[in-house]
């Protein structure tokens, strides 16, 4: 594919701008020592450049993409429409509040049915990120601890089948990290979680469903045993999807909860944002939320900063539209939607693995929650093909890989997410391709180091992609 700017030609251009009918006059010190060197093209030219790169970019609306760990369901586009109504897009954050009673509206609602789902108390809509809510939630459980002159507690328990940002954010938030194991069977190890749950223990960061895609069944006494010890209970709910108007964290014994609205409700997830982790948490947290409490008055709605609040963690409201998106999509579904999108995750993920279960080792014998974890590590021993050779095989027939050697404690793991948006025609052929990708493998593995075949590039160092992108062009090269 020719680039934008090996395909200029000097004074081409599509005028599509009127002459400028005014002396051009810009101050002196914002002039350019030299003009800028933009690609010269037909308005044609351009378009097809565009297109030509969409078409380059495997996503949801292309194919199926079982991204574990990433819930890349289809958002359906009419949300998009909500978010664009002037009325939210038009608007400035320092406006009085009488101006924006709708935008108001829009977060009550929200933070109302988001705290119904999760069983919390009240929410915050300013994170951007799920990481982000992790953050501002261990915020909340330190500000709590501080409040009333508890200051040893400074360890933070994150079982191994955590996501990896968990540990991340607990250090971030000035935690020291301690990591438990998982038994054999995917669980909370729970004689080593009594061992390490004390006086200095802050709180528990709990991944539910974890990262192998396990429902811990020993929850309720996960959650007590670190309340005993005078702790409180982080739930990382980025796969409620899962889980949804089904069970609720707030009923299992967690005080704080994180939600990632680019996985669960309906905002595209990828492409670096902008997202949205709603962080929620019980009465007796709720005066060191961050950001604007929205209440409900006799005859409007009225925004003020929580009293004791930890500080704000972004500007304003968050990403207000993708709020409005997870509004939308909230009402489009209605309250059966809620759960019957949980249950056809786990259905999809169950059916999956079922059809591909006499071939590919599983990671865990059990029934899976959203997604479900396979070990490519008998076939990397018996033929050489690693997980890696099957998911760039999966490429040449149309699938998008699934994650990748994640989560760290399965070797050689492909972890596969359907998500619920998937139908049963699309999971047989999904499974199919699967099947047929084993059958290559054994027909001639050396040729599986090789793949894919249909992509511009083969094999980039994904390290080198990842920590030095070329993503600019080098005109002198
Ligand atoms: C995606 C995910 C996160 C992090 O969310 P980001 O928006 O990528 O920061 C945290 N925990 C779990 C379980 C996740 O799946």
């Amino acid at each position: 594919m020719k680039l934008i700017f090996e395909r200029s030609v000097p004074g081409r251009c599509s005028r599509l701008i009127p002459e400028l009918d005014v002396p051009c006059v810009p101050p002196d010190f914002c002039l350019r020592e030299k003009p800028p060197r933009l690609p010269e093209l037909s308005e044609s030219q351009v378009d097809r450049h565009f297109t030509e790169l969409a078409k380059e970019t495997r996503g949801v609306n292309g194919g199926f993409y079982p991204l574990g760990s990433c819930t890349m369901k289809y958002n359906p586009a009419v949300l998009e429409a909500a978010a664009s109504l002037p009325g939210f897009t038009d608007i400035h954050p320092l406006q009085p509040d009488e101006t924006v009673q709708g935008c108001l509206e829009v977060m009550e609602r929200t933070e109302k049915y988001l705290c119904e789902i999760t069983g919390m108390d009240a929410m915050t809509l300013q994170p951007a990120a799920g990481a982000h809510g992790e953050f501002t939630g261990l915020l909340l459980i330190k500000a709590y601890h501080l409040s009333r002159g508890d200051t040893e507690r400074r360890k933070i328990i994150v079982p191994d089948s955590a996501h990896g940002t968990n540990p991340a954010s607990a250090a971030m938030a000035g935690f020291e990290v301690v990591n438990i194991p998982s038994d054999a069977k995917g669980y909370v190890d729970l004689d080593a979680l009594r061992a390490a749950a004390g006086p200095d223990t802050a709180g528990l960061m709990l991944t539910n469903p974890n990262t192998v895609g396990l429902f811990d069944p020993n929850i309720q006494e996960i959650t007590r045993i670190v309340h005993d010890a005078g702790g409180l209970n982080y739930y990382d709910g980025a796969n409620l999807n899962a889980v949804m108007g089904i069970a609720r964290p707030g009923d299992m014994g967690f005080d704080v909860v994180h939600i990632n609205l680019h996985k669960t409700f309906a905002t595209p997830h990828g492409g670096g944002g902008p997202g949205s982790g709603p962080s929620g948490c019980k009465a007796f947290l709720k005066d060191f939320l961050p950001g604007l409490r929205v209440q409900k008055t006799a005859d409007a709605l009225r925004s003020a900063p929580a009293e004791k609040r930890i500080g704000d963690v972004r500007s304003f409201c968050g990403n207000f539209l993708v709020t409005v998106k997870a509004l939308a999509y909230l009402l489009s579904i209605g309250r059966e939607g809620v759960p019957e999108t949980a249950a056809n995750a786990v259905l999809n993920a169950n059916y999956l693995m079922n059809r591909l279960k006499d071939l590919y080792t599983m990671a865990y014998d059990a029934t899976c929650m959203h997604e479900f974890v396979m070990t490519l590590e008998p076939l990397h021993h018996e033929i050489g093909v690693s997980a890696m050779d099957i998911a760039k095989a999966l490429i040449d027939y149309g699938i998008h890989p699934p994650t990748m050697y994640f989560p760290l404690i399965v070797h050689e793991a492909l972890m596969v997410e359907p998500t619920e948006t998937e139908t049963v025609e699309t999971l047989d052929e999904a499974a199919a391709i699967f099947r047929q990708v084993w059958e290559d493998a054994h027909a001639d593995p050396s040729h599986m180091h090789e793949r894919p075949f249909t992509t511009r590039i083969r094999r980039p160092d994904e390290v080198k992609a990842a920590r030095k992108p070329v993503i600019r062009y080098d005109f002198e090269a």
